[in-house]
């Protein structure tokens, strides 16, 4: 491993929606800054999403220019497949460790012209498709990926040569190694976003033993363009599905899992699932069984209201358990809060509307930020400010400081741009 060392006016750690926007707006200002993104490409957990309430807009039809915004702007520097591990506050400045992780192939010389892919002889689970279809054990990671270089994946490659053989630009290094880089920053934006509890996580729905439950990021797949099956089939047998059921608060609000608090996306988007399966599955039935609707911003509520008048089925219940059903289906046992009954029910796809939790977990190598008791990075008070942490320089945005959607991720992300430029014009 080397170490290199290099100096910015402003860090951003992490490339999804607010990572960008808060890049961009610092850019815009003229000053220089640098984005380190952990994943193979920027674009975060948005560009995984199909169309996005309460618009409809297609996701990467809005993520994609932003992307490419950062990329092409002067101002921008991008480190991809990069994490930052360590970040201290030293002499009035930021020092972030940063593991450049190796691609195995020269990113200077790759061209992204894919003919290691196409030649390449491992079919490997590809997580950019739901893990529904396979990918190679060396590929681009998406089509409208940034940067448009390719890497290889250690953990499946057999080392047969034949990517090295078809390179044209002979990119193909099985020797890189990572590289330690030090970055040094005036002013820091946290950007680190959000992951999903995962199925394995919820002993009573099935722990991902049963048949056809899947997340709702794997239903955002499904229900994406240029998805793993380009239509919505059933994973199991590929069957198109007639019965389709939404489970709400599976994981969130709920004590067991550690998760009191409501996650705040997960009732609108499962609405804006449950309408777009309206559209490519017009006879089907879609069920949303829930515990309340929380339809909190401009336009959600009428967004709901036209569900319902689409014929979107919403039952007010707690789902105590899932089993798996006849011919691979599945059966939702609930109580049904209206009436108190225990009853059953069988569909043949569920989807789980997982829990939100932080992607960035507190540590003493991030001696500058704190963690609340819902473990999301702590703000001094949101009422006066949302993006201030409390410490000179370093501000948080985006679903790194909570659960939120798309439309308050943007906003936060311009708000803790402009705390980054009124302190750095402040100490210069
Ligand atoms: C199923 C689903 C559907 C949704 N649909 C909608 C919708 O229709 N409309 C809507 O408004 N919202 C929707 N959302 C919410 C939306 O996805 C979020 O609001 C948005 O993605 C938040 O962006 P972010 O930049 O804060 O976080 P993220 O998108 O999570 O980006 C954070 C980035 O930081 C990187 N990172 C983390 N730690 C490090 C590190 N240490 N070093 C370097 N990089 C790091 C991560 O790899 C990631 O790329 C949906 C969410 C889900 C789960
Ligand atoms: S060396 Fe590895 S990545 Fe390259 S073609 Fe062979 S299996 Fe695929
Ligand atoms: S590594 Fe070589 S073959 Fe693969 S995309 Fe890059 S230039 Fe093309």
């Amino acid at each position: 491993m080397s170490d290199k060392n290099f100096k910015f006016d402003a860090l951003v750690i992490g490339g999804g929606i607010a990572g960008l926007q808060s890049a961009i707006d610092l850019a815009d200002q003229d000053f220089k800054v640098v984005i380190v993104e952990k994943n193979p490409s920027i674009g975060g957990n948005m560009i995984r999403l199909s169309k996005v309430f309460p618009t409809l807009d297609c996701a990467s039809c809005i993520t994609t220019p932003k992307m490419a915004e950062a990329a092409h702007h002067p101002n921008i520097t991008i480190l991809t497949y990069s994490e930052v591990v360590g970040l201290i506050h030293t002499n009035g400045h930021y020092v972030a460790q940063v593991l450049k992780k190796p691609r195995f192939v020269d990113e200077d010389k790759c061209i992204g012209c894919r003919q290691c892919e196409l030649n390449c002889p491992v079919m490997v689970p590809d997580p950019e498709q739901g893990n529904f279809v396979a990918k190679k054990a060396i590929s681009i990671p998406f089509s409208n990926a940034i940067p448009q270089i390719a890497y290889l994946d250690p953990d499946w490659c057999m080392l047969c040569g034949k990517c090295a053989k078809i390179c044209p630009k002979e990119a193909i290094n099985y020797f890189q190694e990572p590289i330690n880089l030090n970055i040094e920053a005036k002013a820091v934006i946290v950007a680190t976003g959000f992951k999903l509890t995962t199925i394995e996580d919820k002993r009573q729905y099935g722990q991902g033993k049963i048949e056809n439950v899947i997340t709702s990021l794997q239903m955002e797949r499904l229900l994406a363009p240029h998805g793993p099956y380009n239509r919505v089939l059933r994973p199991s047998d590929g069957k198109e599905p007639e019965s389709i059921a939404f489970i709400q608060c599976a994981g969130s609000r709920d004590k067991s899992m550690g998760l009191e608090y409501c996650s705040r996306i997960c009732c609108m988007y499962s609405i804006k699932q449950a309408m777009l399966l309206s559209g490519a599955l017009p006879l089907a039935d879609l069920t949303i069984y829930y515990m309340d609707i929380r339809a909190f911003g401009k336009g959600y509520e009428q967004f709901y209201q036209n569900a319902k008048a689409m014929g979107i089925e919403f039952v007010k219940a707690k789902v105590a358990y899932l089993t798996q059903g006849e011919s691979q289906g599945v059966t939702v046992h609930y109580e049904d809060q209206q009436t108190g009954e225990r009853m059953q029910r069988d569909h043949d796809l569920v989807v789980l509307a997982l829990g939100v939790i932080p992607e960035f977990i507190e540590n003493d190598k991030f001696a500058d930020i704190s963690c609340a008791t819902d473990k999301f990075i702590n703000v001094l008070n949101p009422n006066i400010d949302p993006t201030l942490l409390g410490k000179e320089g370093i501000y948080g945005a985006g679903c790194s400081v909570g659960p939120k959607d798309i439309v308050d991720s943007i906003s936060e992300a311009g708000n803790a741009a402009m705390q980054a430029s009124i302190y750095l014009n402040n100490i210069k």
